[in-house]
């Protein structure tokens, strides 16, 4: 299959160029001005072509929940997010179909779905979102959530001696669990990427963490987590290990170059020193991280210290959205209110190379992916610069990063697979995904989470808010 996009606009050092990028079997084969075109012609006047984004972190599943949860800190919300988490492979099925077309029209190509297993049922989980992605045609890298630590455990226990109920599944099935979706799923040439991924120190035992490095070596898989997202998890960690979260990590081998961690807000600056001798890279949340009131991570510190930072939007109950662009944007400027000097504040070419090679780099997979390179698959989105968001002409990135662009996004290629065109979503009847969304949803004024109410006296204790009413 080939292709050629002539005369679209594509950045450069100096500025901007208008050039022709032709694709031969997936991959960009050249890109130059007046290529002799090969295959079909498309037409990229007035349009901006950009390597793909990565959404290098989120929850497809959460989608069902999305708008719904009160002003909430994680360790409560999650509790009320589990008491209504879907218990239909279908639902897995359809939210991410929804997540993808989310990610496309803003920006993405790829994404990393953390994904939440029902219990039970965890292989048809995964199977339904893997049925979801191959169908719509977005690069997929799932990382079941797993754990092996109840709820409970996920707070700091100050000296209340609280007693955590046994968790539903033992290490080694959990385990065993991983290595069957492996087997039964990993499939990069369709697309599909497995991941490990324990949700983070605060609900995963060592024997957990380290069972899955002893599978992702074995299987050259990358590893995925969250990493200290709230002060909670800070305070848990010191109690749990006697040592910083991040030292911990390091001592058991879990940072690596293919490790990405979600969040990375609480560390400091001998945790940021391990990150960029490890080569992890930080999965930046912004919305999450604000609509959780989980703090503001350190980014500035992080690029300066030579870490690799990518943007996920985090999972549509806590953002609650999927839109890349977004949380690329108040991920950026976010920074300009933590760091007076002006000169390392992030520039909207930075935000682009984050959100695509950043993200890239983070899967272990910049050879292949990130950038507009002859070689590398041809993952991209072209803009449609003639839209009023992104009018009068002014630098293109700069609006599209800063501005509000809206219904940008003219067409998307993942592996050279054009998977929108004219702004519409060609694999897959979005109108019948909306239909089907529609129709297993209702609308809800109020509901009540039955665990918030029984765990909310021991977080306000522990978390010194007592004081407060
Ligand atoms: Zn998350």
């Amino acid at each position: 299959m080939s292709f050629t996009i002539q005369n679209a606009l594509i950045p450069v050092e100096s500025g901007y160029e208008t050039a022709d990028v032709q694709v031969v079997d997936n991959c960009i084969s050249a890109i130059a001005p007046n290529l002799e075109p090969a295959g079909r012609v498309i037409d990229g006047k007035n349009k901006l072509l950009l390597p793909g984004f990565v959404n290098a972190h989120t929850h497809s599943s959460e989608m069902w929940q999305r708008g719904i949860i009160p002003p909430l800190p994680l360790e409560l919300w999650i509790a009320e997010l589990y008491d209504f988490t879907p218990l239909e492979p279908e639902q897995v099925y359809l939210s991410a179909l929804g997540t993808a077309v989310e990610t496309w029209l803003s920006g993405g190509t790829s994404v990393v779905d953390h994904l939440v297993l029902i219990p039970g049922q965890e292989l048809e989980t995964i199977a339904a979102a893997v049925r979801a992605y191959q169908e719509i045609g977005i690069r997929a890298f799932i990382g079941p959530l797993i754990q092996d630590e109840s709820l409970t455990a996920g707070m700091p226990a100050g000296d209340s001696g609280i007693e955590h109920a046994a968790y539903i599944r033992s290490t080694k099935a959990t385990l065993e669990l991983m290595e069957t979706a492996i087997k039964q799923f990993h499939n990069p040439e369709k697309g599909v990427n497995m991941l490990l991924a324990p949700t983070g120190i605060q609900l995963c035992s060592d024997a957990l963490f380290e069972g899955c490095i002893e599978l992702s070596d074995r299987y050259n898989l990358c590893r995925h987590a969250h990493l200290l997202e709230t002060p909670a998890q800070k305070q848990l960690a010191h109690e749990k290990y006697g040592c910083s979260a991040v030292e911990h990590l390091q001592e058991i081998g879990y940072l690596s170059p293919r490790t990405s961690l979600a969040h990375c807000v609480w560390l400091d600056d001998s945790d940021i020193a391990i990150m960029a001798e490890t080569g992890a890279t930080v999965v930046h949340n912004p919305l999450s991280n604000l609509r959780l009131g989980s703090g503001i991570a350190p980014i500035l510190k992080y690029r300066q210290a030579g870490v690799n930072v990518s943007f996920g939007c985090d999972g549509a109950a806590s953002n609650d959205s999927q839109d890349l662009l977004e949380a690329i944007k108040i991920g950026s400027i976010l920074h300009n209110i933590t760091d007076l000097d002006y000169r390392q504040w992030i520039t909207p070419r930075q935000s682009v190379e984050m959100a695509s090679l950043g993200g890239a780099k983070g899967l272990n997979a910049a050879d292949e992916m990130g950038s507009l390179t002859v070689g590398k698959k041809a993952d991209f989105v072209l803009y449609d610069l003639t839209s009023l968001s992104l009018l009068p002409r002014t630098d293109p990135i700069g609006l599209l990063i800063l501005g509000r662009p809206t219904n940008a996004v003219d067409s998307v290629w993942v592996n050279g697979k054009q998977i929108v065109a004219e702004g519409k979503v060609t694999t897959i009847d979005v109108d019948a995904l909306r239909r089907k969304l529609f129709d297993r949803s209702e609308w809800t004024g109020k509901r009540q989470s039955q665990t918030v109410s029984e765990i909310e006296a021991h977080y306000r204790k522990v978390m010194n808010l007592q004081g407060y009413s």
